[in-house]
C-alpha cells in the first residue's frame, strides 16, 4: 500500500499533456526496471507496453492511460501539481499507479499467465489509443481479453461500476468552416458575410437538432472563430463541434444533416463551405460474457457492484474493445467529497489504489493458466 500511494502522489506531481508524458514516461520506465521476469517495450511516442510471459495460450491486456489536463489545480493537497497550469484532473495518475502496482504482484506471486500492461498516452482528446494500435506493437501477440478501469468521483471507494455492451459513446469531432469575402463595413455590400452564415446555420442548426432530443444523440458546438477586426466583415467563420451517440446509423444520419443545413447556409449567404472531421473515438462496448465474469468475480471479492448508466463521455478505451472483447469499469474512488473528473478540485481517494489492484488482480488469477 506505500508503495502504490508513492507511485500514485510521484505521478500526481508531474502531471503531463497528451503525448508529451516524457518524465512520466521516464518514472515508469525506473520503477519497471526492479521488477523481474518482465520484458519492456517502448511504444509509440511514451507508450510503454509490459511483456509477462509465464504460462502458454493467448495474453490478458491491462491498460493504463497516462496524460493530465491543463487544468490549474485547487485540492492543496501535499502532493500537488508541480507543473503550473497542469493536474492530474482525470485521475490517470491513479490508473498508472494500480497498473505498477498491479505488475509488482503478479511477479512477486509469479502467477502462471501471459499478461501485458499497457501504459497509453493522450487518451484526452488525442485518441493515443488509436495511435498504439496503429503501430503494430500489439500485433505480435494472442489477445484474448483487455481491461481497462476509471475512476469515478460519484462511486464509494469500495464501490465499481459497469455495465454489459455499449457504455461509453462514440465521440466525432466535427468543425465546419464558412468562407466569404472581407469588405470594410462602409462597403458591406462587397463583401460576404461568413459570421452572418455560421451564426445563421447554428441557430438552424438547434432547430434541427430538437427533433433529436428524445434521442441518445447530442450534436452541439462549443466553439466558434470568425473575423479579424471589428469593423471589417468577417470573411471566415469555424464552428467547432462534437457529435456523440451509441448507434453508428444516428451517426451518419447526423452527419449528412450537417452538410444538408450548410449547403443551405452558404445557398442564403453565398458563402462557401467545408465540414471536416478531426477525430474519431469508437464506442467503448463491454463484452456480455466478459461482463457476466467480471460480476462474478466482485460478487465472491469483498467489494460492491453498483449497475452503471450509458455515460455520452468518449473514452479512447473503446479502440480496444472495438479490437477484442473486453471490459471498462468504474472504480469508485469518492471518500464524501463529491467532486467531478476534469475540474480543479478532483482528487480520487488514495484508498481506491489497492481496490483496483486486488480487482485486476483477481481477473489475472482467473485467467492464469
Ligand atoms: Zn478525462
Ligand atoms: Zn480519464
Amino acid at each position: 500500500m506505500k508503495d502504490l500511494i508513492g507511485y500514485r502522489h510521484t505521478l500526481h506531481r508531474i502531471p503531463e499533456l497528451a503525448f508529451e508524458e516524457f518524465k512520466t514516461q521516464r518514472y515508469l520506465l525506473a520503477e519497471l526496471k526492479i521488477f523481474p521476469l518482465i520484458a519492456i517495450h517502448c511504444a509509440d511516442r511514451t507508450g510503454i507496453v509490459v511483456e509477462y510471459q509465464q504460462g502458454s495460450g493467448p495474453f490478458t491486456l491491462f491498460r493504463a492511460d497516462m496524460d493530465a489536463l491543463p487544468v490549474t489545480e485547487s485540492t492543496g493537497c501535499s502532493f500537488v501539481s508541480t507543473h503550473p497550469g497542469l493536474m492530474h484532473a482525470c485521475g490517470h495518475d491513479m490508473h498508472m499507479a494500480i497498473l505498477l502496482g498491479l505488475i509488482k504482484r503478479i511477479t512477486t506471486a509469479r502467477l502462471p499467465g501471459n499478461f501485458l500492461f499497457v501504459f497509453q498516452p493522450a487518451e484526452e482528446s488525442k485518441g493515443g489509443a488509436s495511435y498504439l494500435l496503429a503501430s503494430h506493437i500489439l500485433d505480435a501477440y494472442d489477445i484474448d481479453a483487455v481491461y481497462g478501469l476509471h475512476v469515478s468521483g460519484s462511486l464509494p471507494v469500495g464501490t465499481v461500476g459497469s455495465r454489459p455492451g455499449p457504455f461509453f459513446a462514440a465521440t466525432r469531432e466535427v468543425d465546419i468552416h464558412f468562407s466569404g469575402i472581407a469588405a470594410h463595413m462602409a462597403y458591406s455590400q462587397r463583401g460576404i458575410n461568413a459570421l452572418a452564415a455560421a451564426t445563421w446555420f447554428y441557430q438552424e442548426w438547434r432547430r434541427i437538432a430538437q427533433n433529436y432530443s428524445s434521442q441518445e444523440v447530442i450534436c452541439d458546438f462549443g466553439r466558434m472563430q470568425a473575423g479579424t477586426v471589428r469593423n471589417v466583415l468577417a470573411d471566415s467563420a469555424t464552428l467547432e463541434g462534437t457529435i456523440r451517440t451509441f448507434d453508428p446509423d444516428i451517426q451518419k444520419e447526423i452527419c449528412h444533416l450537417l452538410e444538408h443545413a450548410a449547403e443551405e447556409t452558404n445557398q442564403k449567404y453565398h458563402t462557401t463551405s467545408a465540414i471536416s472531421y478531426p477525430l474519431d473515438y469508437q464506442m467503448v462496448n463491454n463484452d456480455p460474457a466478459i461482463f457476466n465474469r467480471f460480476l462474478t468475480t466482485i460478487q465472491n471479492s469483498p467489494w460492491h457492484f453498483s449497475h452503471a448508466q450509458q455515460v455520452m463521455t468518449g473514452e479512447d478505451f473503446g479502440f480496444f474493445t472495438n479490437r477484442w472483447p473486453g471490459l471498462l469499469f468504474w472504480l469508485g474512488a469518492d471518500d464524501g467529497s463529491h467532486h467531478d473528473l476534469h475540474t480543479p478540485d478532483f482528487l480520487p481517494a488514495d484508498d481506491a489504489l489497492a481496490v483496483g489492484v486486488d480487482i485486476f488482480y483477481r481477473i489475472a488469477q482467473e485467467v492464469s493458466r
